[in-house]
């Protein structure tokens, strides 16, 4: 199997380019955030227990996301390959994911992270908030995650980077040039 993270703020093109990178590559994509959101809006008790936190941009507690992650691979016994996105945005979220693989015979071949600017990133979530109603994309929620990304979940980053696992993109600028660069990293393994 082949699994990739691809990591970055909110806003950074982590859907977008997700949904480039599944149908070129045939990975599964899993992103903790549309499954939340899907458990939210069919009103499951996960939705339910999430959903406050979710709305004010906090994370939702390790455990739980790490349960609900580990649930969808399963349901992909046959997967190619994953793409992880959004997940993990914790240490313990990484260490779970590492020994979960493990226990499958598989890891993390390579974590990609989208690099944009903060003014940047408010700019297109206030975009999305208008196109989606994301209440979590209001302005007072997404500075909130935003500065949650830069403060804390930023720091996952080294323990792929110790690993020689990391590579840095700039998410900055045109969408078919950024999934260029992605695939230029894929295309090494
Ligand atoms: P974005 O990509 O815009 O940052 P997501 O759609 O990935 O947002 O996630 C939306 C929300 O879902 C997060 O703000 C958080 O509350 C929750 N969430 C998603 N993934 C995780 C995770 N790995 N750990 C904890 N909470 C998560």
């Amino acid at each position: 199997m082949l699994n990739f993270i691809l990591f970055g703020p909110p806003g950074a093109g982590k859907g977008t380019q997700s949904e480039k990178l599944i149908e070129k590559y045939q990975l599964v994509h899993i992103s903790t955030g549309d499954l939340f959101r899907a458990h939210i809006k069919n009103q499951t008790a996960l939705g339910q227990k999430v959903s406050a936190l979710i709305a004010d941009g906090q994370l939702v507690p390790d455990g739980i996301t790490i349960d609900m992650l580990e649930e969808e691979v399963d349901k992909n016994p046959n997967a190619k390959g994953f793409i992880f996105d959004g997940f993990p945005r914790t240490i313990p979220q990484a260490e779970a994911l590492d020994e979960f693989l493990e226990s499958k015979g598989s890891s993390i071949a390579g974590v990609i992270a989208l690099d944009v600017k903060q003014d940047e990133l408010t700019k297109r979530v206030a975009q999305r908030q208008k196109e989606t109603g994301r209440v979590d994309d209001q302005a007072d929620k997404i500075q909130k995650r935003i500065d949650e990304y830069f403060n804390k979940i930023i720091h996952v980053l080294p323990y792929y980077a110790a690993q020689k696992k990391l590579t840095k993109i700039d998410g900055f600028g045109n969408i078919d040039e950024i999934f260029e660069s992605l695939c230029a990293v894929i295309d090494k393994y």
